[in-house]
C-alpha cells in the first residue's frame, strides 16, 4: 500500500536533508473578498531568525508577506508557493510623548494602537474603514483614509522602516537612507521585502469623539459640488452612494464629514474623560450567507434603510463608531455567500472624474449590479510611493459580490471607462486587472522593477498578484 503524503511533506523532506527548521503547511487561504481562494505553503516564523531562515532557505520558489488579510483579492496570496505570516511581530517597541512617534513591529495592528494610544491623546493619522489591518499592510499598500484630501497617505507619516530583504540583509530606509527603496516599499505590496518594523508618527488629538455632519445629496452633481465646496472645512469626508439610484437621482448619497472633536465641543457629561475609547457591541455574522441573499431587491432596500436613518445632521460620536462601521460586525463578509465578493476601487483626475464616474454609475445600474457598499471620497496628491494608488480627484469603491466571467468581463469595461478617463485601480482591492491595463494605470511600473531587480535580483518576493499583473515574470 503507497503511503499518504501528509501536507507538510515538502518543508519536512528538505528539513531532513539540510537541518532546515521552518515547516510549511499547504492551506487554502484567500484575501477578504473571499475571491480567489489558493492553496499556499503558510510559514509562520516566531522570530527574526527564522523568518531570515526562511527567506534564504524555503524551498518555495517565492515568498510574499502577509498581514491580517484584509486585503481583498490576492495581494497576499502566492498560489503553490510561500507565504509568511507576520502576525508573531506584534511588539510595540517604543513612544516618544513629546513627538508622537511610536516604534513598532510590522504585525501590531491599527485596532492595538489605536485603543492604546487614544486614551493617551493621540490616533492613527491614516485610517482605512477597517482598523483590523497591520502596520505592515499599511506601509505596503500606502492606505489612505477618509482625510487623503487633507494629510495624504500613509507613506506621510512613516519615518522609517527595517525590511528584510532576499539576500537576508537588513536595509534600514527612510527619506535619507535608501531613498529609493523606501519608495519602492511604500506601496509596493511586499514585493521589495519584508517589514520588520517601522517608526510612524501618531496625529495629536485632544478627545476620543468626533464631530460629524450627514448631509443628504440628491445626485452624484451635487455630491462633488459639495466635496468641493467644504473640503477645506472637513478633515474627514466620505459619501455613501446608492448605486441603485437612476436617471435623475444617479449618485444619490449621503455626505459624512467630521473633525476631530475639541474637548470644549463635547457635551458635559463626556468632558471629564474626553480621551475614554468606547468600542461598543460587536455582532457576529453568524454564517456565510446563501449566494442569493444579496440581490438587486435586498440592496435597494438596504439603500433606501441607510438614507432614511442618514438625515441631514451634526452629532459627536465616538472615533470607532465613525471610522469603523463595518469593523462591528464581525464576519461581515459573510453576507456576500461563499462565492465571495471583488472590492473594485478606482482614483480618478478632477478633469475627467464627473464624466467617467457617470459613465460606470450608469453602467452598473444598466446591469441591475448594485453595490451593497458604494463609497465616494476625494483624494489630495500623490505620494512619491512608487505604486501608491491616490491621485489627485476621486476615488470610488465598490462591493460587487463575484458572480464568475459575466462580473470580470463587466469589469474590464469599466477598467478601460477608467484607464481612458487616466485614472486606475487600487492594487489592495484588485483581484481580477490584466497585466496591460496595470502598466497603462501605474507609469512608475518599470522604475519599481528596477528597483526590486537591484535588491531581488531572483524574485524570491512575488505574489499571485504580481505575476498576474506582470510586476515579476511568470513562473
Ligand atoms: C473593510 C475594509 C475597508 C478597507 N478600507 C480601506 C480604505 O479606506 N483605504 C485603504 O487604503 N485600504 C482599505 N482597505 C484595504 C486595507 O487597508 C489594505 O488591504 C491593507 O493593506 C490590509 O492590511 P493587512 O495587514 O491586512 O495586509 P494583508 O492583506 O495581509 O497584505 C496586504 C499587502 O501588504 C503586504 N504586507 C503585509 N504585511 C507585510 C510585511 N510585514 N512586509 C511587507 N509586506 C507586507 C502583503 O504582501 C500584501 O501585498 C480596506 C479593507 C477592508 C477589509
Amino acid at each position: 500500500m503507497s503511503k499518504s503524503v501528509p501536507k507538510f511533506s515538502r518543508a519536512i523532506l528538505v528539513d531532513a536533508a539540510n537541518q532546515y527548521s521552518q515547516r510549511a503547511s499547504t492551506q487554502s487561504i484567500a484575501g477578504w473578498g473571499k475571491y480567489p481562494v489558493e492553496s499556499c505553503e503558510v510559514y509562520r516564523p516566531e522570530a527574526l531568525a527564522d523568518l531570515q531562515e526562511i527567506v534564504s532557505r524555503a524551498p518555495e520558489r517565492d515568498l510574499i508577506a502577509r498581514g491580517l488579510g484584509r486585503s481583498y483579492g490576492d495581494a497576499a496570496l502566492n498560489r503553490d508557493s510561500g507565504v509568511v505570516l507576520s502576525q508573531q511581530f506584534d511588539r510595540m517597541l517604543g513612544f516618544d510623548p513629546d513627538t508622537g512617534v511610536l516604534h513598532c513591529q510590522s504585525a501590531v495592528s491599527l485596532a492595538e494602537i489605536i485603543e492604546l494610544f487614544v486614551p493617551r491623546g493621540f490616533f492613527f493619522p491614516v485610517t482605512p474603514g477597517t482598523k483590523f489591518i497591520s502596520v505592515g499592510g499599511a506601509i505596503a499598500s500606502d492606505v489612505h483614509g477618509k482625510n487623503h484630501h487633507a494629510n495624504g497617505s500613509m507613506g506621510e507619516f512613516i519615518i522609517d522602516f527595517r525590511l528584510l530583504t532576499a539576500s537576508g540583509a537588513i536595509l534600514e530606509c527612510s527619506r535619507e537612507q535608501n531613498t529609493d527603496v523606501f519608495w519602492a516599499t511604500i506601496g509596493g505590496m511586499g514585493l521589495t521585502g519584508i517589514l520588520l518594523d517601522a517608526r510612524v508618527r501618531l496625529q495629536r488629538v485632544e478627545t476620543a469623539y468626533m464631530n460629524v455632519q450627514n448631509e443628504r445629496a440628491a445626485n452624484l452633481d451635487i455630491a462633488l459640488e459639495r466635496f468641493f465646496e467644504t473640503d477645506d472645512e472637513f478633515a474627514y469626508a466620505v459619501a455613501w452612494i446608492d448605486c441603485l439610484a437612476k436617471g435623475r437621482s444617479l449618485g444619490r448619497s449621503v455626505l459624512m464629514r467630521a473633525n476631530h472633536a475639541r474637548v470644549d465641543e463635547l457635551p458635559p457629561a463626556l468632558r471629564a474623560t474626553p480621551c475614554k475609547f468606547e468600542e461598543g457591541f460587536k455582532p457576529t455574522v453568524p454564517f456565510t450567507f446563501p449566494n442569493f441573499a444579496l440581490n438587486p431587491f435586498s440592496m435597494k432596500l438596504f439603500n433606501r434603510f441607510f438614507n432614511a436613518i442618514h438625515p441631514n445632521s451634526e452629532s459627536v460620536v465616538g472615533c470607532d463608531n465613525y471610522f469603523y462601521v463595518l469593523d462591528r460586525v464581525q464576519h461581515w463578509n459573510r453576507i456576500y455567500g461563499r462565492r465571495g465578493v471583488v472590492q473594485y476601487q478606482i482614483a480618478l483626475p478632477p478633469e475627467s472624474s464627473r464624466a467617467a464616474l457617470i459613465q460606470i454609475l450608469e453602467k452598473l445600474t444598466e446591469a441591475n449590479r448594485g453595490s451593497f457598499l458604494a463609497v465616494l471620497k476625494t483624494f489630495g496628491p500623490a505620494s512619491q510611493g512608487l505604486l501608491s494608488f491616490p491621485m489627485k480627484g476621486f476615488t470610488l469603491a465598490l462591493d460587487l459580490p463575484f458572480t464568475g466571467q459575466d462580473l470580470i468581463a463587466e469589469l474590464q469595461e469599466i477598467d478601460a471607462i477608467v484607464a481612458e478617463a487616466g485614472g486606475r485601480i487600487y492594487l489592495a482591492k484588485d483581484a481580477c486587472m490584466s497585466s496591460e491595463v496595470f502598466a497603462q494605470m501605474y507609469p512608475n511600473l518599470n522604475r519599481f522593477r528596477e528597483i526590486k531587480a537591484s535588491i531581488d535580483p531572483e524574485q524570491r518576493f512575488a505574489s499571485s498578484q504580481a505575476r498576474r499583473l506582470g510586476i515579476v515574470e511568470p513562473r
